[in-house]
């Protein structure tokens, strides 16, 4: 049986449900055909779902892969690995960018800049030239008013002081958040969103399930981060955005709620978020 069909058998979705960050041309890196996938969890109740740019350079690619499904949308950033790139090298990017985002902005795929952030997990290109991409990025959705999607790992105190001195006209969402409490409640502070993954659903994972337990529930989102953080159910598979339904049974419990109700929610607050109208 071939990936495609392996990871299929095992789709645990709810109608209506929302993945609010995936990276689909990564999917085909682990022999999973995206097209054919994402049309099984449209057809299992997927209302919606974002994927999420590392690099410029597949920009255009991936707007002709979401550009085949209503329930797709897109953005477009510089991951914080690109800070490990020549100088010249990223200013060309950074102009590549800006210029997308103002050729597609406000024509109903592309959404928001992002994934940009700081990650003191990697080191990448050093802490000094991660900020200056991330300063330069939020700039750029300051510019273009759109929401960011913020990548922060062992980085939440420069990664907090960055997104409260930018003074960002639209909020955003802390993607994959892997914090407790704390931090969760500063972002909120900020108006961000709150987006688990499935590292909620791991073993060791308390201060994460400690935050998804108590996110007010109108700035929770979930998502895969496909095909990266299956839910430990289902582990031993590469993730994909079928799979998101194991992350809603985890962090509903942990809610006291129902996956049902968290999915209509999440997809709420995803359109609010982004301004999206049904
Ligand atoms: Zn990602």
């Amino acid at each position: 049986m071939s990936m495609t069909e392996e990871v299929a058998q095992h789709v645990h979705l709810y109608r209506g449900i929302a993945d609010t960050h995936t990276h689909l041309i990564l999917w085909q890196t682990k022999e999973m055909d995206w097209k054919a996938l994402f049309q099984t969890c449209v057809d299992n109740g997927l209302e919606l779902a974002l994927d999420v740019g590392t690099n410029t350079d597949t920009f255009e690619e991936r707007l002709s892969m979401v550009s085949q499904f209503d329930q797709l949308y897109i953005t477009d950033g510089l991951s914080v690995s690109k800070s490990e790139l020549p100088a010249d090298d990223l200013k060309r990017r950074l102009g590549e960018l800006e210029k997308q985002v103002a050729e597609h902005r406000g024509k109903g795929k592309l959404i928001a800049v992002g994934e940009i952030g700081l990650d003191n997990h990697f080191e990448y290109g050093g802490v000094q030239a991660q900020k200056e991409l991330f300063a330069a990025q939020l700039d750029i959705a300051k510019q273009f008013d759109l929401p960011v999607v913020i990548h922060t790992r062992e980085a939440d105190p420069d990664t907090y002081s960055m997104l409260a001195g930018a003074k960002l006209g639209r909020a955003g969402i802390i993607h994959c958040f892997s914090s407790g409490w704390e931090w969760a409640r500063k972002y909120l502070d900020l108006g961000f969103y709150i987006s688990f993954s499935g590292n909620v659903t791991y073993k060791k994972s308390e201060p994460i399930q400690e935050a998804a337990a108590k996110v007010p529930t109108g700035r929770i989102l979930a998502e895969t981060d496909a095909p990266f953080l299956t839910p430990q159910k289902v582990r031993k598979y590469p993730n994909w955005s079928g799979f998101i339904g194991y992350t809603y049974d985890c962090i509903a419990a942990l809610r006291g709620t129902l996956p049902e109700e968290l999915a209509v929610q999440v997809t709420q607050n995803f359109r609010t978020l982004m301004g999206l109208t049904k």
